[in-house]
């Protein structure tokens, strides 16, 4: 027998704990072993790794990552998924040392027992990309990972500049990491079955490219950047700058481009003409 879910005991689960999928929740669960233990082979889990999972649900993947990881840590909103899910791990027969489990909103983490090394989520739509980024800043640990997303959102993080999908996450997240598409996801694994169609991704984290104060200046010029998507960067950072022009140029940018064709690097010379230039005034 799999040592993981399969779709019959997760409704079971679910009717057991009288839970009624919310799609205020994003409350969705894969019922097929075979996708789990797929996005735990793409994330390349190894026996030295403490995985981080976000809103494991009833714990298809968690069961999948704790066949591989020495430990996974799991953030899970609702109250019933969470005092669940260390029973569901003992009848799999996993030490339930191996598994913390943190009945806490995500987005209201800010420190974690251990420190993860993967990140590896079905994320709930509705937050994916804020957790995301809150997850790469807040736990330098993590050095790679694989999150299931919706697949429009899939398709905005792994863009690249001078396309429609490229923006804002796209650059913010490219502050920590490189990212890519690793396959989409048939709708019919999911209990409920969604109205849209998810995705994987996959990051790597790179070199730092600044420190936090580096950081703060980067995004506010990729907010102003992307506030208005058709306007000129030149007209886009003037509420920033003095003289917007002249602060563009001397970051090497052409102040006619506009955000999208800007990549991360040129967000962060930008952000350096910022620093300078609030220094001086
Ligand atoms: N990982 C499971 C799976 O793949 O079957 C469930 C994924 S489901 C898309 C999203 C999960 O995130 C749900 O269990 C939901 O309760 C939980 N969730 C929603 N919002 C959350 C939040 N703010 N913090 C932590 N968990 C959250």
């Amino acid at each position: 027998m799999s040592n993981l879910l399969g779709a019959v005991e997760i409704r079971e689960i679910a009717e057991q704990l009288n839970l009624k999928p919310t799609k205020k929740l994003g409350q969705n669960f894969v019922v097929d072993a075979n996708t789990c233990r797929k996005i735990v082979k793409l994330a390349v889990v190894q026996s030295t790794d403490i995985a981080l999972e976000i809103g494991p649900g009833v714990g298809s993947l968690t069961l999948a990552l704790l066949e591989k990881a020495i430990q996974v840590v799991a953030v899970e909103i609702d109250d019933r998924l969470a005092n669940q899910l260390p029973i569901t791990a003992a009848n799999h027969g996993f030490d339930s040392k191996k598994l913390v489990v943190i009945n806490q909103d995500a987005m209201q983490i800010n420190k974690l027992p251990v420190e993860p090394t993967v990140l590896v989520a079905n994320l709930p739509y509705n937050i994916s990309v804020p957790v995301l980024l809150n997850m790469l800043q807040l736990f330098p640990s993590i050095d790679r990972g694989v999150v299931m997303v919706q697949s429009e959102v899939a398709h905005r993080l792994a863009a690249k500049p001078n396309s429609k999908e490229y923006g804002s996450p796209t650059a913010k997240v490219n502050w920590w990491a490189d990212l890519e598409l690793a396959g989409s996801v048939s709708r019919s694994i999911f209990w409920p079955i969604p109205n849209v169609d998810s995705s994987l991704v996959k990051f790597v984290r790179h070199k730092p490219i600044g420190n936090e104060q580096d950081r703060i200046a980067t995004f506010s010029v990729i907010d102003k950047a992307f506030a208005k998507r058709r306007k000129m960067m030149r007209s886009a950072v003037s509420v920033l700058f003095n003289d917007a022009e002249e602060s563009l140029i001397a970051a090497g940018v052409d102040p006619t481009l506009r955000g999208e064709a800007l990549d991360i690097g040129k967000f962060y010379q930008i952000g350096q003409q910022l620093i300078k230039h609030n220094s001086t005034k």
